[in-house]
């Protein structure tokens, strides 16, 4: 039997996190109810079990550790920074979880592996906050390799996200959710910063 909402929540919420996040790199983890949700929102569609699944920007590993506990058949985690990558190798260690993990610019990934694909794709991009448009070599990462893509995006820069897109794929499904941040990043200024957010499903037009 699969896991409930709320038992993938407690499992995802024991893992490890960022030691010392970077914030060139905008690694801020999910709050494990919100990547609850975004996986959940995929597996009721039939995105995630049985299905080959590609992580873009793991981190530490929560979205890909929780596609593979929802039933993933083989789940795949991209990260530029070998230190995070480290803690999603633990992390798939003590859920006891089997997980391809790459080292990888998601900007070189499109030449990287021209004969792969996935089913799905899930992401927490980097928002642009530091470097503008740095969520879009995660989009086009996104839709090169996948045929649904799962991502959480500031909900103000949606506009831009369907403009980027174009016609490429159509987004589907939105879910709108609060992502609550810890004042881990040196340039906020508050202790939290609430910023809202959505889930979107993307289907990929297939030309
Ligand atoms: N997916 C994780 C981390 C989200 S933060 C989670 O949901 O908790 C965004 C992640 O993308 C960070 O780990 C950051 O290091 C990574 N990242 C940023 N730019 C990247 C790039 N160009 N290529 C690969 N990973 C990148």
């Amino acid at each position: 039997m699969t896991m409930r909402l709320r038992q993938l929540e407690i499992a995802l919420q024991r893992l490890g996190g960022f030691e010392s996040p970077r914030p060139a790199l905008e690694q801020y983890p999910t709050p494990a109810p919100l990547a609850a949700r975004l996986l959940f929102m995929a597996y009721g569609r039939g995105d995630l079990e049985g299905r080959t699944v590609l992580d873009l920007g793991t981190g530490t590993g929560i979205l890909a550790c929780g596609a593979a506990l929802l039933g993933a058949a083989r789940v795949t985690g991209v990260e530029i920074d070998p230190i995070p990558l480290d803690v999603a190798r633990e992390n798939a260690a003590r859920l006891g979880v089997e997980i391809e993990w790459i080292e990888a610019d998601v900007g070189d990934l499109p030449g990287l592996f021209p004969d792969r694909t996935f089913d799905t794709v899930v992401m927490n991009p980097p928002f642009g906050a530091q470097v503008p448009h740095a969520d879009r070599p995660f989009v086009d990462a996104a839709l090169a390799y996948g045929r649904v893509v799962y991502g959480i995006f500031n909900a103000g820069t949606l506009p831009f996200l369907d403009a980027y897109i174009g016609d490429r794929g159509e987004c589907t499904d939105r879910i709108a959710a609060t992502l609550s941040l810890p004042r881990t990043m040196r340039h906020h200024t508050r202790e939290r910063v609430e910023i809202a957010v959505e889930c979107v499903r993307i289907s990929r037009r297939v030309a």
